[in-house]
């Protein structure tokens, strides 16, 4: 039997509890530790089924009716016993709660799986976790296996649709772990998305694209914004301008330039998994491109991001103002970027454009990541960039010394 602890309340908690839950020989349990989610979700589903619904092109959808056998909010009684696996599936900010509560109960062998990981990732375990990491094999991967949502909280979701694939990168425990990782977490999952697991834990984090995709196209947008505000929402990705295009190509440039630097300085380490977003795209949106021409046309015509909208506050009169809160900076500078410059920095690559949107950014939110060319702003500790880890080499953010 394979135990595992899916953490997180949401859409992919959700959805990994059915799924895991319903594969034969291994236990799901949930925990959730935000807010009274626990009690809510237990509560749900004491006299009531727990479906999810699985949506795939061209087939029937297939029904699973199959609950956890906990969900709790007590890190000791969701850890009890011999838990094999943690999946994390929350969002990263909700991360550190979740590395801290889990401490005293892990133990040296277990895997740890963030699906997904998202940028930092592994600086967030070992800063938080210490020499227990070292114990422990770090999984990550570029996103969530699912497309997926809640439809009625505790009781149903439905996956929209499933990657084939899912691309990840795994650092083994030592002594070697008695089973493979990989193996455990696709056991866990089920049969798709097949998983991929290649190359340098490091080579994740660099391909958390949301972090410079996000923020491209909000400095792109709104940089030279005159304050007025809009009688429409613009669409976001669909939307976007040759601008936005243009500095999401140079960054992408920037994040591949860190990479090839750390390889020729530590030639043993494999972060071939690190593509400009060009050929991100190619691979991860092939169905849904028109255009695959360029950067521009591949997110222009990308029929996964139909419609989707520029996050905008709608006044009383009835128009739009741009949300600077929203995600989009609020998540992916201190746990996008700023991780990226964070690594650039060591691997010795100037990153003009990655600061030129950090610089702007920062002053919207009211932080304080980079100041006079230098990650030493007052806010640093909440990013997850290596250096607020007190990692600050090439071998420590590698995790080779
Ligand atoms: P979600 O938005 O459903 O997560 C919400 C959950 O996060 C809440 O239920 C709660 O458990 C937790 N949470 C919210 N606020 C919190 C707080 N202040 N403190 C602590 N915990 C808090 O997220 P999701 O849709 O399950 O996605 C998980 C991750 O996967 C995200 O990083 C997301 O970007 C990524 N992702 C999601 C999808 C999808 O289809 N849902 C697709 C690709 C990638």
């Amino acid at each position: 039997m394979v135990i595992a602890v899916i953490c997180g309340g949401g859409n992919g908690a959700h959805v990994c509890a059915g799924i895991t839950s319903s594969q034969p020989g291994v236990e799901a349990r949930v925990l959730t530790l935000f807010a009274d989610e626990a009690e809510r979700w237990a509560n749900a589903t004491k006299d009531h089924d727990f479906t999810v619904t699985l949506h795939a092109a061209n087939k029937d959808p297939v029904k699973l009716v199959s609950k956890p056998s906990m969900v709790t909010k007590d890190p000791a009684e969701a850890m009890r016993g011999n838990v094999d696996i943690i999946v994390f599936t929350v969002p990263a900010f909700a991360h550190k709660n979740y590395l801290e509560q889990l401490k005293p109960y892990v133990k040296p062998g277990m895997i740890l799986a963030g699906c997904p990981g998202q940028a930092g990732f592994e600086f967030a375990v070992r800063g938080i976790w210490g020499e227990l990491a070292l114990k422990v094999s770090v999984m990550s991967f570029e996103s969530l296996p699912w497309a997926c949502r809640v439809l009625e909280f505790g009781r149903a979701a439905e996956v929209l649709g499933t990657k084939a694939t899912l691309v990840g990168a795994v650092t083994e425990c030592t002594p070697k772990p008695s089973s493979d990782p990989t193996a455990t977490l696709q056991k866990v999952l089920g049969d798709a998305p097949k998983l991929v697991v290649k190359g340098h834990l490091l080579g994740i984090t660099l391909m958390g694209t949301n972090g410079y995709l996000h923020p491209s196209i909000m400095y792109g947008t709104w940089h030279k914004w005159d304050g007025k505000p809009l009688k429409e929402v613009p669409v976001f990705y669909n939307g976007l301008d040759e601008f936005s295009a243009k500095l999401l190509s140079d960054i992408s440039d920037e994040v591949v330039a860190t990479a090839k630097a750390i390889m020729k300085q530590r030639p043993q380490v494999d972060l071939n998994n690190v593509s400009h977003i060009l050929q991100w795209y190619h691979r991860c949106y092939a169905d849904d491109i028109e255009d695959k021409g360029s950067l521009y046309t591949c997110i222009k015509t990308n029929r996964a991001y139909k419609g989707l909208p520029h996050p905008m506050t709608k006044r009383d009169d009835g128009s739009y103002v741009p949300n600077f809160g929203y995600r989009y900076l609020t998540e992916d500078i201190p746990f996008g970027l700023v991780v990226m410059r964070g690594i650039a920095t060591i691997a010795g690559v100037p990153t003009p454009n990655i600061d030129t949107i950090i610089n702007w950014a920062q002053k919207l939110l009211g932080k304080e990541y980079l100041v006079d060319g230098e990650l030493k702003g007052k806010d640093l500790p909440e990013s997850r960039c290596p250096q607020r880890y007190g990692l600050a080499s090439l071998d420590t953010i590698l995790g080779l010394a």
